[in-house]
Parts: C-alpha cells; structure tokens; sequence
C-alpha cells in the first residue's frame, strides 16, 4: 500500500513535469525556437524564476498573473498541466485494474509507459490543433516512433505487430481515403498522419471503435456550433481533438465496448 502511495505520488509529479515541458514544447514549435533555455513571460519578456515555474501550483499562487507586469498568465498552462497529470494518474489506475495486469512485474510498467507517452503526445496535439489547426510532425513523427518501440518492447510477438499495423491501417486508410475523395478538404493530411499514433495506440479491433466514437463526437460538437451558431457550415473544426479524445475514450472504456460489440476475433 506504501509502495503504491508513492507510486501514485510520482506518477502526479511526473505528470505535472511533463505538462510544464509539452507547453514549452507546444509555444516552441509553433515560434519554431528551441526547446533550450529559459522561460520569459510573453508581455515583459523579464526571465522567469525556477519558483514562479512550478506546474500548477505557480499559476494558483500568481493568482493567473505575471509577478513583474501583472499581465494575465494564459490559461493553457495550468489546462496543459493538470490534463497531463490527471489523464496518466487514471490511466495508471485503469491498467492497474485490468485483470490480467499485474503492478510487480516489468510488463506491466512498459505498458504503462506507453500510455504514458502516448497520453503527453496527446495532450500537446490536441491544444496544437486547436489553437493553430494543425498536426505538426515534429511532435507526430518522434512520438509515434517511441510509443511503437514501447508497444512491441511491452509484449514482443508477431501477433503484436500485426495488432499495431491492422490499427494504423484502420485509421490511416480510412482517414486517408476521405482526404483522397474529398482532395483534403473533407480530411486534413494531419489528421491522416495522426491516424498511425492513433492506430500504434488502440490496435486492432480498437480502432474502428476510436474512429467510429470520433466522427460521432464531430457530429455531436459540429451541431451545437451549428445551432448556437458559433460557426457557418463552411469554417472548419478541427477533428484531431476528436480523434483524440475517441481513442482514449475508447482505451479507457475498452472492456465494456468490447463485451458489448465483439473482439472481432474472426480476424486473428
Ligand atoms: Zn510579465
């Protein structure tokens, strides 16, 4: 019980951390600047101190403002933050709850640093499309990349390989035959590449699940703007927070969806 308290304890910190380093990431790669050196507030470009910088708890303390020029500290911080750190606390205490997983083995932490990974390259994804419509591959390509090693390294088989490519399949091949018949307009390139993240992560037969879950919740969302008319038919949403929080709905809840739909077992 100890050694669980102290896993849980951190577990937080490291996902408070790494939601700190995926803002600087995700304010970096759109300045295209690097990832080294310091932080300085946007406003008053005066340094930030090591003790205005802790995830979360600064924010709180600063009351949302800068200590130097008092100018309004974005929200997206302390957003970045507390959703890496609450949605990789969860998912550790879903995997620990899944039967056939067993916290004292080496499996069962490899697996959990898959979704760990995959979880951090989420959240940065899916705050970058919403604020610049775009998928970047500089945090696509490296992410997708890490999180296929873990997966193969977490349960080394054939079988595995070909649960990853049949999920990247699903996905990329059907996003990618929407943008081809619709020329891109219909499917950004993006959300095609993110198709292989999202693949690498649910598998098969997951990921019809994941994609099925993300054309309803665009449907959902598309309708509310469209009745509160936010936006025209013609301005585009982006749909890689879709895809997204489909295919961690979809990992989260994959015990029931499977019971309920099938495990599409006739393909293995
Ligand atoms: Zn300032």
């Amino acid at each position: 019980m100890i050694v669980d308290n102290f896993a849980v304890l951190i577990i937080l910190l490291l996902g408070l951390s790494i939601g700190s380093f995926l803002n600087v990431v995700i304010l970096r790669v759109h300045a295209e600047s690097s990832l080294l050196g310091s932080s300085a507030c946007p406003s008053c470009k005066k340094p930030i101190a090591w003790y205005d910088n802790i995830p979360l708890f600064s924010y709180l303390f600063l009351l949302g403002k800068c200590r130097n020029c008092k100018k309004p500290i974005s929200w997206q911080y302390p957003a970045v933050e507390g959703s890496t750190a609450l949605l990789t606390l969860v998912a550790f205490f879903f995997l620990q709850s899944r039967v056939e997983y067993d916290p004292t083995r080496l499996s069962f932490w490899l697996d959990y640093a898959t979704v760990f990974c995959t979880v951090a390259i989420f959240v940065a994804l899916f705050v970058y499309d919403l604020r610049y419509m775009l998928v970047p591959d500089i945090i696509l390509f490296p992410g997708a990349g890490i999180v296929a090693v873990l997966s193969v390294l977490s349960s080394p088989s054939m079988l595995q390989v070909l649960h990853l490519i049949y999920g990247i399949l699903v996905y990329s091949g059907f996003l990618g035959f929407i943008a081809v018949v619709t020329k891109g307009r219909g499917m950004g390139w993006g959300d095609v590449k993110l198709g292989i993240l999202l693949g690498l992560f649910l598998g098969f037969p997951l990921s019809i699940y994941g994609l099925v879950l993300a054309f309803w919740l665009g449907a959902i969302v598309s309708i509310f703007f469209l009745v509160k008319r936010k936006k025209g038919m013609k301005d585009m949403l982006p749909f890689a927070p879709f895809l997204i929080s489909g295919c961690l709905l979809v990992w989260f809840f994959q015990e029931p969806i499977l019971k309920l739909f099938g495990s599409g077992g006739l393909f293995y």
